[in-house]
């Protein structure tokens, strides 16, 4: 059977490591809180010791921690104990430059890597219904596939090592500008008298649609299921959607790339954190539209 080492078991993790013991994988699990080991222990996760422990003899390791720097500091320290041809995927949200040094690492230990982030959220982790965008050699997307399967909904190949990121970062940039930009309208339209429902019928089927209309629409109303119904819950934070422009807006700066639209999501969305929404549901980015007298914040 496939033993997997699973590091980081926090609000991702853990139901994905758990996803992974459902398909009858044997899975080894490690994490600094706890909390999280506790969860993962019942979810029929072994739990090791050390992320060493985890990660030595395994056929396979998955990490999914916070942020560039937690993953290379686990790759480095597993670096010595992975076995020769093992697999290495790396599920984090990242910096481009972090999943570089990653993939070499892996290299230099002898192991195949995948750069795979994820898009989905918490629920997508529960139900295993994650969109991987993953990116590596065509060896090493291969032998992903049948071990992302248990958690994904779908799996995109994106190209070679951090070509995964890459989507991952793009996408949230789209996203985060058309949030912003959907919330403006919403504002702007109330006070022009229009109904949330009628503007969102329009926009819905017209040139203006979006994710950020159709699944998150950021009034209460048209989308039932949308965190706007539920006093802007998460859902995706805030905080959240801050780091991930940071991660975007590094990128542009390392490839020379002009992103003024992500710029100024990652200003409106630094405001919206330090008002205190860090917590709140990136569509509540909305409520920095309704507070304005005009067009200044
Ligand atoms: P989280 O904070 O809930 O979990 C991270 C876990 O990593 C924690 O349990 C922490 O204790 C553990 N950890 C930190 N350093 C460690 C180390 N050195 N060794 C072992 N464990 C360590 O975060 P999360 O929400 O699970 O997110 C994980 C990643 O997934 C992030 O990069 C995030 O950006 C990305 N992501 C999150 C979401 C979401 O909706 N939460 C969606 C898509 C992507």
């Amino acid at each position: 059977m496939t033993t997997i080492g699973f590091i980081g078991l926090g609000n991702m993790g853990g139901p994905m490591a758990a996803n992974l013991v459902k398909a009858g994988l044997n899975v080894t699990g490690f994490d600094l809180s706890a909390e999280a080991v506790a969860a993962a222990r019942e979810a029929g996760c072994a739990i090791a010791e050390t992320a060493q422990e985890a990660a030595e003899g395994r056929d396979v390791v998955v990490t999914m921690l916070p942020a560039g720097k937690h993953v290379v500091g686990v790759y480095e320290d597993i670096s010595g104990v992975v076995k020769t041809g093992c697999l290495l995927i790396e599920c984090s949200t990242i910096d481009i430059k972090s999943a570089a040094r990653a993939h070499e690492i892996a290299s230099q230990a002898g192991a195949l890597s995948v750069d795979a982030p994820v898009s989905g959220g918490i629920m997508g982790a529960i139900n295993g219904t994650l969109t991987f965008m993953a990116g590596g050699t065509n060896e090493a997307l291969d032998a992903a596939e049948p071990i992302l399967d248990p958690m994904a909904g779908r799996v995109v190949r994106c190209g070679s090592a951090t070509a995964g990121q890459a989507a991952k970062v793009c996408n949230n940039m789209i996203l985060a500008v058309t949030m912003i930009g959907t919330a403006e309208a919403f504002e702007m339209g109330r006070r022009l008298g229009l109904e949330d429902q009628a503007l969102f019928d329009v926009v819905s089927t017209a040139s203006g649609q979006s994710w950020s209309t159709t699944t998150y629409c950021p009034v209460p109303g048209p989308v039932p299921t949308s965190p706007a119904n539920n006093d802007y819950k998460p859902g995706f934070a805030a905080e959240l959607m801050l780091k991930d422009l940071g991660l975007s807006q590094d990128a542009a700066e390392q490839t020379n790339a002009y992103t003024p639209m992500g710029a100024k999501a990652l200003d409106l969305y630094k405001t919206f954190c330090e008002q205190g929404h860090q917590g709140t549901d990136f569509s509540g980015i909305i409520k920095l539209m309704q507070q304005a007298k005009n067009s200044v914040i």
